[in-house]
This record gives C-alpha cells, sequence and structure tokens, in this order.
C-alpha cells in the first residue's frame, strides 16, 4: 500500500487531474518564482523556529532563518523578507516568553505507522498540566481573523493529526494553528503603523472521536478511488473551475496537452521534480537524479547579507 501524505489526498479531492500532475509526474513549473519564495520563506520560518525551541538561542534561530532563506527570490514582497523574519522572531519570543511552560516531545517527525496517511506535525508539546498539542506553525500575509481560522475547522489534516498524536502519546488535547502575519502597510491605519508589521495568533482546534471516525473513513474510501484511478490509468478533470482558478497546472488543461501525446511541450513549460522530502525541505533536484537528495535555491540576483555573530 503506498503511503499518502494527508496534502495529497486533498489535492486529489480538488482535481485528480493535478494529483496526478503533481503526485504522479511529479510536474514543477519552470520559473515561479513566487511560488517558490513563499514555500521557501514558510520553510525558513519554520527551521529557525524549530532552532528557537530545541535550542533556545534566539541568535542561532537567526543564523538559521538566513541560511535557509539567503536569497530574496520575490523583490515585490516587502513584508517577507530575512531581515522582517529576525525581527518577527525576536517578537515572537517576547511575545510567547519562549513558551517556557512547553516541553517539546517531538519536532518534524514523520509517522506512518498503522495508517497509510503520512503526518508531519512540526511540533508535539506537553504543558505543565501533561496536557499534549500538536503546534503547526503558519505564515500568511492575511487577517488572522474568524475568516482565516475557520480554514481549520473542518480540515482532515487537523483531524488525522489529532488521530496520530492520541495513538502515540495516549492522547491529544488540541491542535493549535500558531499564525503569524507578515504585512507590510504603505500606510499608517489607525492600529498600524506603515511600514512592516508582525502579528501573532493562536488558535485551538479540538476533535472529537467520532469525527475521527468520520474523516478516517472518508480518506480510506478517497484513498481506494485514487488507487483505481491508478489502475485505470485515468485520471478526470475538476468537476467545478473554482478549481482551476490558482492551479499551477491551468496552461496544461488550457492547452489541451495530454502527458501521453505532448510531453515535449510540457517539459518546455515544466520540469520533473524529486521531492523527497530532506529536514524541512523537500528535495528539489531532477526526477532520477543520481546522488544524494538536496535542496537548491536558484535566484536571479542574490542579495547579501551581514550576519551578526
Ligand atoms: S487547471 Fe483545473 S482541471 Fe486542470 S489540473 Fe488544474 S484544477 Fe485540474
Ligand atoms: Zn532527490
Amino acid at each position: 500500500m503506498i503511503n499518502y501524505r494527508n496534502s495529497a489526498v486533498s489535492d486529489y479531492i480538488r482535481c485528480p487531474l493535478a494529483f496526478h500532475f503533481a503526485h504522479n509526474l511529479h510536474l514543477q513549473k519552470i520559473d515561479d518564482d513566487s511560488g517558490e519564495h513563499h514555500r521557501r520563506f514558510g520553510q525558513a520560518i519554520h527551521s529557525a523556529l524549530e532552532v528557537i525551541y530545541v535550542d533556545r538561542d534566539l541568535e542561532k534561530a537567526k543564523v538559521k532563518m538566513r541560511e535557509c532563506y539567503p536569497v530574496q527570490l520575490d523583490t515585490e514582497d516587502l513584508a517577507k523578507t530575512v531581515d522582517n523574519a529576525c525581527f518577527a522572531l525576536e517578537k515572537y519570543i517576547e511575545h510567547y516568553d519562549w513558551d517556557k511552560e512547553w516541553t517539546v516531545l517531538s519536532t518534524e517527525e514523520t509517522d506512518y505507522d498503522g495508517s497509510y496517511v503520512a503526518v508531519t506535525p512540526d511540533m508535539v508539546v506537553k504543558d505543565r498540566n501533561d496536557n499534549i498539542f500538536i503546534v503547526d506553525h503558519k505564515t500568511t500575509g492575511k487577517y488572522l481573523n474568524y475568516d482565516y481560522f475557520s480554514d481549520y475547522d473542518p480540515n482532515s489534516q487537523v483531524t488525522h493529526y489529532v488521530q496520530r498524536t492520541r495513538e502515540r502519546y495516549g492522547h491529544c488535547d488540541g491542535f493549535i494553528v500558531n499564525a503569524i502575519r507578515f504585512a507590510f502597510l504603505k500606510r499608517a491605519s489607525k492600529d498600524r503603523a506603515a511600514g512592516f508589521n508582525v502579528e501573532f495568533e493562536r488558535q485551538v482546534f479540538q476533535r472529537t472521536s467520532s469525527q475521527i471516525q468520520r474523516t478516517e473513513r472518508s480518506t480510506e474510501e478517497w484513498i481506494e478511488e485514487i488507487e483505481h484511478s491508478r489502475r485505470r490509468g485515468h485520471w478526470r478533470a475538476a468537476e467545478t473551475s473554482s478549481a482551476c482558478k490558482f492551479c499551477s497546472y491551468k496552461s496544461i488543461c488550457s492547452a489541451g496537452w495530454s502527458w501521453e501525446d505532448d510531453e515535449e511541450l510540457i517539459t518546455n513549460v515544466f520540469r520533473r521534480v524529486c521531492q523527497q522530502k530532506i529536514g524541512n525541505d523537500y528535495c528539489n533536484l531532477d526526477l532520477n537524479h543520481s546522488g544524494d537528495h538536496r535542496h537548491e535555491l536558484v535566484a536571479a540576483a542574490p542579495v547579501e547579507f551581514v550576519v551578526e555573530v
């Protein structure tokens, strides 16, 4: 049985054809600097936060941030920059006072046991009352309001994570969405200064046993369907165009190309990427590359940063 990441199952639910492009053919758009910027910046913040919680060392976390995001891939984005990230890390530890009441039980551990949906929580922590929480770090430009957090209820990722943490630690007292907002305001508003603003907000989500059972059941059914599509070699397109709005494979679909007939045309615009998980990253070398897996940053104009030690 193939192990699926929860996000892969969600991709299939959104559009089986997009799942096929992403998870079977491993197609990634060439020159997708903006998408790569958000992904890389988010991953760098995750790695820096891991240092904050594991090593309890702010300076080391800043160095990690600069190491993981050494070049600004999207120069138009004035909020998500490495300098702002270092400032945000300082404010973060002040704001949460290092989360001293938390003991870290694990960071970034992938758990495949007993199920075919792989989960990799950013962090599992225990508080002073022995409550166990999953902590998921999110970086966003959106307002951290009701709308933002409503995405997590219902949300099968949250449900799977809670269930697997219960299995592993005996109980799970919630899934904490640890949101950090990076915003750049051209003009001051009534409660925010002009320039870079960082905001922090957390919300805890719970899941009941019956919610967990329901989600497990429906995930099993979706995975059966994925396997069925694989056996037939047929991946149907999305039922509604709303799925296509932000899809990176739109150019393939609108041109009417198929992999079988138009591989050469497709590989002018897309490359096939390895995507093997390595630490907090995914290998971005060509599919079937030789040698070790690694993630390489590619940017047109490297920017140098002075690291204070
Ligand atoms: S453009 Fe639409 S139909 Fe095509 S892969 Fe993307 S979501 Fe699916
Ligand atoms: Zn690789």
